[in-house]
């Protein structure tokens, strides 16, 4: 039987386990930490659970295709509900939108709430659906580093069809003609985030995105978002996939061009002596679910020459700061996505990329995963994942910088909710781009791998192959087609189509 040893237990590792489980081979997960998901993982504190990571799902079909691909029935170990309400956006002047998925109604919430009309939503979502329908099989589904990928009809169509995708103009500027309200162009730039990207300089094909929650949908797993993770490990288990926990992969071995295996930390601090701290484990094909930075500059260390050039030089998507915070009152005003904007967006973003700080105003992302799953705190409480957009780990002075946000935020919610926050916090965890970077490898804490600030960007992403060792591969945020959860399970099926059981 074929041997298939996959680095990381992230949501692409898992999916590419499975994957590659069904189409017969021996399938192996080494995983650095003690539990799996990377990104995708929970937290317990003082009767509270958080999901660490990941707060919007939407693209669900992507991880029920994989029970099906199993032969199973999806519903029978994971389910999820469709949010009615996406996302409550509160403005600095008081008001309050509610973006519903029921396109009429957010279009009478517009009109009724700011100086659009509902002719601007549906025009700015029907492109929105165009720039899906253009890129979506040649962007996000094919490899576009596969000959195969530029012979069909269908990449062909989409080919023809590129000047509609609005490349050439940044998101801004797109918004700022679809929209009359400062609120509504602030409400579509905040898209460019969903990958960490900035609406100033990423290519308005960015705008694919709000189809992705609007049409498609935002859900809700039951048991909250770490159930992805769970599930999904059950189901490769099922399927005879083996995780190791606390094995970190420290190299892996290339002979005349070919992946023969990789050695593992099995104790100590270091792995010093390879005979004595490490095991060496052979492999057919091997897949990287590292970052693939981390993976070049680390697991294939010995081979400087295979680093390509570029990923020195590639601009890392923006990282975040997140106060994991239990609170003691409920706030029936909230939900389970809420956003509390900032009143100087464009000051926000050049704090975030060109000076590489975080603004004293930051936009507020709050998720209460307990409005939904109400035992992730006890009564009376909810559980607040307070996050902000920040800059990637530069080594910045962090402790510094998360002193200050630390009030500002408080503050600002103190002011929007009328309640002295503070005196609400009964347990708090904190999680920042040092620590994104220490626990998952991600380089720089990027949550994203690399930016999509430019028109270039998804052709520069690196590829799920590697192009000069045979059997070497790569999947999760950090290559083709990127991060968030859909893509990086896009990734996993990229690449197990490219491998073969043969
Ligand atoms: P990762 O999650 O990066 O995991 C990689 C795994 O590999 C880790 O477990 C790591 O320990 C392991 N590993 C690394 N090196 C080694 C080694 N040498 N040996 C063994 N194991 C190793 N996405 C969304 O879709 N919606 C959201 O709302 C969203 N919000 C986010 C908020 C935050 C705070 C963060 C951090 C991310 C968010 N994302 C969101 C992005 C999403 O979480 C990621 O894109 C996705 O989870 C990346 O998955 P991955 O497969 O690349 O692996």
């Amino acid at each position: 039987m074929k041997k298939a040893l996959i680095i990381g237990a992230g949501i692409a590792g898992i999916a590419t386990a499975i994957r590659l489980a069904v189409k017969g081979f021996e399938v192996a997960v080494f995983e650095a930490n003690a539990y799996p998901g990377g990104k995708l993982a929970e937290v317990v504190q003082n009767g509270f659970r958080f999901d660490t990571g990941p707060s919007l799902f939407t693209m669900p079909q992507y991880v029920d295709e994989l029970f099906k691909l199993a032969g199973e029935k999806p519903d029978a170990s994971f389910t999820y509900q469709k949010l009615d309400l996406v996302c409550k956006y509160f403005y600095p002047d008081g008001t309050e939108l509610n973006a519903s998925t029921n396109l009429e109604n957010f279009a009478d919430e517009i009109a009724t709430k700011t100086k659009d009309q509902p002719e601007s939503i549906k025009k700015y979502l029907k492109n929105s659906r165009r720039i899906y329908q253009i890129t979506n099989h040649v962007f996000l589904e094919k490899s576009l580093h596969r000959l195969k990928t530029y012979l069909s009809w269908q990449t062909l169509k989409s080919v023809l069809r590129f000047p509609q995708i609005d490349a050439f103009r940044s998101m801004h500027r797109a918004n700022n003609a679809f929209f009359t309200d400062p609120k509504m162009v602030q409400y579509a730039d905040r898209f460019a985030t969903y990958n960490g990207s900035n609406p100033y300089k990423a290519p308005a094909t960015l705008n694919v995105i709000p189809h992705l929650e609007q049409h498609f949908g935002a859900y809700f797993p039951d048991g909250g978002i770490y159930q992805i993770t769970l599930s999904l490990v059950a189901l490769a288990e099922r399927l005879g996939v083996k995780f190791h926990y606390q094995s970190p992969v420290e190299q892996v071995v290339i002979e005349k061009s070919k992946v023969k295996g990789v050695w593992i930390k099995r104790s100590g601090e270091r792995m010093q002596n390879k005979e004595r701290d490490g095991e060496f484990i052979t492999a057919d094909v091997v897949i990287s679910n590292m970052d693939v930075y981390f993976t070049y500059k680390k697991l294939l260390a010995d081979h400087p020459k295979l680093l390509p050039k570029r990923i020195l030089k590639q601009e890392r998507s923006s990282s975040a700061l997140i106060f994991y915070w239990g609170i003691k009152k409920q706030f029936p005003q909230l939900d389970l996505h809420n956003i509390f904007f900032s009143a100087d967006y464009q000051a926000e973003f050049e704090h975030i990329w060109q000076k590489k700080d975080i603004t004293d105003d930051p936009t507020i992302y709050l998720n209460i995963s307990s409005k939904y799953k109400p035992d992730d705190a006890p009564n009376g409480c909810e559980n607040w994942f307070t996050m902000i957009n920040v800059p990637s780990n530069q080594d910045q002075d962090w402790d510094k910088l998360i002193a200050s946000a630390r009030q500002n935020i408080i503050q600002k919610l103190s002011k929007a909710l009328g309640e002295d926050i503070a005196k609400l916090i009964t347990c708090e965890s904190i999680l920042d781009p040092r620590s994104i970077e220490s626990k998952t490898s991600s380089y720089q804490g990027s949550l994203y791998g690399t930016s999509s600030n430019s028109q270039f960007a998804a052709f520069l992403r690196h590829s799920n192959k590697s192009s000069k060792v045979k059997n070497l591969y790569f999947c999760g945020g950090s290559v083709h087609p990127g991060g968030g959860i859909p893509l990086a399970l896009l990734s996993a099926k990229i690449v197990s189509d490219w491998i073969s059981i043969k």
